[in-house]
C-alpha cells in the first residue's frame, strides 16, 4: 500500500505486536481491523450510533490506501482532531501524532469517566462516538507496555 498523503510505499511494523502499515516520509499511520467484523456483533447498533454522533464528518481529502475510495474525515469535537477512514472498513489513517493524542484524549477520558456515576453508559457513547470498539482497542493495544 502507498501512503494516502505523500504517496510512499507504506512499511509494515510490528509495533507492541501489531502489525501497522507506517509512512517513512510523513510517519503517518494505518491501522487495519480485520477483526471489526467480529467485534461489530459486540458494540452497539452501528446505525444508532450514526444516527447520536455529535462530531463533524466530512469528506476526506485522502483516499483509502486499500480501494482508493474517497475517506471520511470526522473530528472528536472537543479535542479537534481529525481522523481519516474508509466508509468500507478497511481501517484507519493517522497522520503523525495523532495516535498519541489519541491515547493522550482516552486517558483523560477515562479519568473523567470514573469521576461519573453513569461512566459505564458514558465510556459506551465515547467509544460510539469514536468510531468502533475495535479502533480503541487496537490503539490502545499499541501503547501498551
Ligand atoms: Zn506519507
Ligand atoms: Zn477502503
Amino acid at each position: 500500500m502507498n501512503c494516502p498523503r505523500c504517496e510512499a510505499q507504506l512499511k509494515v511494523e510490528k509495533y507492541k505486536g501489531i502489525e501497522v502499515d507506517r509512512c517513512p516520509e510523513c510517519k503517518g499511520l494505518w491501522l487495519d481491523h480485520p477483526e471489526l467484523d467480529q467485534l461489530e456483533d459486540t458494540v452497539m447498533d452501528d446505525d444508532d450510533l450514526k444516527g447520536t454522533m455529535e462530531y463533524a464528518r466530512r469528506a476526506s481529502e485522502i483516499s483509502c490506501p486499500k480501494c482508493g475510495v474517497l475517506m471520511t474525515t470526522f473530528n472528536y469535537r472537543a479535542y479537534n482532531l481529525p481522523i481519516d477512514y474508509c466508509p468500507d472498513e478497511h481501517g484507519f489513517w493517522l497522520d503523525k501524532g495523532e495516535e498519541e493524542r489519541v491515547l493522550e484524549l482516552i486517558k483523560q477520558r477515562t479519568k473523567d469517566l470514573k469521576r461519573s456515576s453513569n461512566a459505564e453508559v458514558e465510556w459506551g457513547k465515547f467509544l460510539g462516538r469514536m468510531g468502533s470498539r475495535s479502533f480503541m482497542e487496537k490503539v490502545k493495544d499499541l501503547f501498551k507496555g
